[in-house]
């Protein structure tokens, strides 16, 4: 394993820094954590996406026919990390630039790569309406009911999870449409204008007090067929499209604003309060630090050498989740009594870092990935694959 840079990494780390460094916001909002302006986090998102637009930073790994710079996965995890190492690993864009347009340039319409531009600039946002109350990790389960009706289609149902949802303009969408035949042989995949009479948005309040994700419910939504993506009933295999994208999209985010050299900085500051328990977790959060960057540089040896990482992406997002959820505790344990009180960075983390267990694919299907496709342990047993969805007893 390679745990330096090549000639031709370095050159594009160094150029990502030099940007950043001349480019980066001194008043970035983040959508998550406590007190969070809305207003402001998607203003202010919105003229960091232009910026990025401008200097050619907007999408990586978009071919250039569609305004992005070309490169592979390779820069894109060196420019995710300088990201994260400047602070802004996070971004209301990701649904619109990591998901939905990957999914448009794969499958979509030459009207449908209209969007593409006004992601790009910062225009246009994105959410994600995939999860509903009985679809998550089995997510071909979608039950939401999408209906022909001449040039349109009506869709009615309920979507959960949704972050953003309450600022999007549009969303992608994964519905019903077939009940009779087995469940991943039913599903289509639209392109939602999140203005179009029929949708409420009700925000979920997160105990950090932020509203950072939503219900939406579905009422008789009319979506013209052109805004269809890929076949009907031909769906499920978009939708891979669009999980693929998300692995590599979420593999990226910083640890909602956790980093080593921050946590450092913060143990040595409160030496006093440090015990030899918390010394003994301080070390055991060090080694997951060291072991997140090890599988970061094995992701990056296996793709220079034109391989494709296997269960990587699943044991890393273990491993981050870990690092926020020890780390956010550690964090609070350093501020004695000053961590009752709500505000402040460390509790943002500690009360953030239940969601990573869940986000992007549970611990538990992250573990089953890593069971079939590094141990090579029999894959699942699938039940209902082949039985129409309709006859799928449900919860
Ligand atoms: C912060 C956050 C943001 C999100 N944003 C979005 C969004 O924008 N759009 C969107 O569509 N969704 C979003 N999600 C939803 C997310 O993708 C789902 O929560 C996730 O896929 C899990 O689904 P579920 O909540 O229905 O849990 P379930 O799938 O019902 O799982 C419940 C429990 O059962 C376990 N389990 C389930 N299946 C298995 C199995 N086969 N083997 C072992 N254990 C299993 C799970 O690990 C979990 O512990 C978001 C979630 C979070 C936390």
């Amino acid at each position: 394993m390679d745990f330096r840079d090549s000639p031709a990494e370095a050159a594009f780390r160094a150029e990502a820094r030099a940007f950043l460094e001349a480019h980066a916001p001194r008043d970035y909002a983040h959508a998550y954590g406590q007190n969070v302006d809305e207003d402001a986090l998607v203003r202010n998102q919105r003229a960091w996406q232009r910026t990025l637009h401008e200097h050619g930073w907007a999408a990586l790994t978009w071919p250039k026919e569609y305004g992005g710079r070309g490169v592979g996965p390779i820069e894109q995890i060196i420019w995710n990390g300088e990201l994260a190492r400047a602070g802004l690993g996070e971004s209301i864009f990701v649904v619109g630039i990591g998901m939905a347009g990957p999914t448009i340039i794969a499958h979509g319409s030459e009207p449908q790569r209209a969007h593409l531009e006004p992601m790009l600039r910062g225009d246009e946002v994105w959410c994600q309406l995939f999860s509903e109350p009985g679809a998550g990790s089995d997510l071909a389960s979608v039950g939401c009911r999408a209906v022909r009706d001449g040039g349109d289609w009506v869709v009615t149902g309920q979507k959960t999870w949704c972050s953003g949802g309450h600022y999007a303009d549009w969303g992608i969408l994964l519905t019903r449409s077939d009940p009779s035949v087995p469940k991943h042989e039913g599903i289509t995949f639209f392109l939602l204008d999140m203005t179009s009479p029929g949708i409420e948005v009700r925000p979920l309040r997160q105990m950090t007090g932020g509203e950072h994700f939503n219900e939406v419910f579905l009422n008789e939504v009319r979506i013209p067929d052109a805004n269809r993506v890929g076949p009907a009933g031909g769906g499920w295999s978009v939708c891979k499209t669009t999980l693929m994208h998300e692995r590599m999209a979420i593999g990226g985010i910083e640890l909602f604003g956790f980093r080593w050299d921050d946590f450092l900085g913060h143990a040595k500051a409160n030496a006093e309060r440090i015990d030899d328990v918390l010394r003994d977790d301080i070390g055991k959060l060090y080694t997951w630090v060291k072991t997140l960057e090890l599988l970061n540089a094995r992701m990056i040896t296996k793709l220079g050498r034109g391989e494709m990482p296997a269960a990587e992406a699943s044991v890393m997002k273990l491993a981050m989740a870990r690092i926020v959820t020890e780390g956010g505790e550690a964090g609070l344990r350093l501020l004695g009594d000053a961590a009752m009180s709500k505000d402040g960075p460390w509790q943002d983390i500690f009360l953030m870092a239940p969601s990573f267990h869940i986000a992007g694919g549970t611990d538990e299907i992250q573990k089953n990935q890593a069971a079939e496709r590094v141990l090579g342990l029999p894959r699942e047993a699938e039940t209902d694959r082949r039985v129409p969805y309709d006859q799928i007893p449900k919860g």
